[in-house]
């Protein structure tokens, strides 16, 4: 990355408000704002209440209180995908035109019954709406996985590059599937509206944990689909609980401790590889610390 790119260079935190800020959520946050910043960029905060049932009220406001408490301001607006149907409806509208997204009337049972054996943890759907409903009503929306890549003359598996694991493969038709855009239940899938935001707010690298890894095929796809410009992808280290899964609330993450912002700040730079920094002033800790992300060969 050169200096003359970094006008361009735009990163975002993208947290779901279903909680406070937890260990884990400020090491995505920091690895995000430190990529951008080390490369003279912007960095923005979207928060991703497309799921509304999940979404605990008032953890927005808290999350952005925390992240001011470690020096972590948006340099944009705000952007809420609770406020944005119109431009998922907009994009859904582009797919059904091109042919690239269908109907889907097959409940759970019924995409389940065609399965000789589940493999992973989610049935893979068998494209049985793909020719029709039959008479159905529609009760949600599907990309046609095939029919992306037949338009863009894709390789299978697809392949694509992580910033820091290295290359990437997924056959996404045959271990996916023809993925939901909007869901049965009346709400926007979180692909199709991550991929829209992203693109609507500009974002030229996307730096998230390593649990959203397996998504990023499928938001590639999609951008290929919706003719959207495709940003670079890092996925950064997990922590992880004392059960050796990913830290969240449900295994026992505890809010972020804000009485000593740079001890939380230091520990999430320790995850990246990053040495603590002692300084007081938080100005002064970032800058510290976006140095030695610099020259850490991340950004
Ligand atoms: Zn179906």
């Amino acid at each position: 990355m050169s200096v003359g790119d970094s006008a361009l260079v735009i990163g975002r935190f993208a947290p779901s408000p279903t909680g406070a800020l937890h260990a884990g959520s400020l090491v995505a946050a920091l690895a995000s704002y430190l990529h951008a910043r080390a490369q003279g960029g912007q960095w923005l905060v979207r928060m991703e209440d497309v799921d509304t049932p999940r979404c605990v009220q008032g953890s927005d406001a808290l999350i952005l209180q925390q992240l001011a408490a470690c020096g972590l301001h948006s340099d944009g607006q705000v952007i809420y995908q609770s406020e944005r149907h119109a431009q998922y409806q907009a994009a859904l509208d582009q797919l059904v035109a091109q042919g690239l997204a269908y109907p889907c009337g097959c409940t759970r049972k019924d995409i389940e019954a065609t399965q000789n054996t589940l493999r992973h943890h989610a049935a893979v759907y068998p494209g049985t709406c793909r020719a029709g409903l039959e008479g159905k009503p529609a009760r949600a929306w599907r990309l046609n996985v095939q029919a992306v890549i037949d338009r863009y003359l894709l390789a299978t598996p697809f392949t694509w590059d992580d910033e820091r694991l290295g290359a990437q493969t997924q056959d996404v038709a045959r271990e996916v599937g023809d993925f939901v855009l909007f869901r049965a239940d009346g709400l926007w899938a979180y692909q199709l509206a991550v991929v829209v935001d992203d693109a609507a707010q500009g974002i030229t690298q996307v730096v998230r944990g390593a649990d959203l890894v397996d998504n990023t095929a499928r938001q590639m796809l999609l951008q290929l689909a919706l003719q959207l410009p495709t940003p670079r992808y890092l996925h950064t280290p997990l922590v992880l609980a004392a059960n050796g899964e990913k830290l969240s609330k449900q295994n026992g993450a505890q809010a972020l401790d804000l009485s000593n912002p740079q001890a939380a700040l230091n520990a999430a730079a320790e995850v990246l590889g990053l040495p603590a920094q002692e300084d007081d002033a938080l100005n002064a800790w970032t800058h510290a610390t976006r140095e030695a992300y610099y020259n850490s060969g991340f950004a």
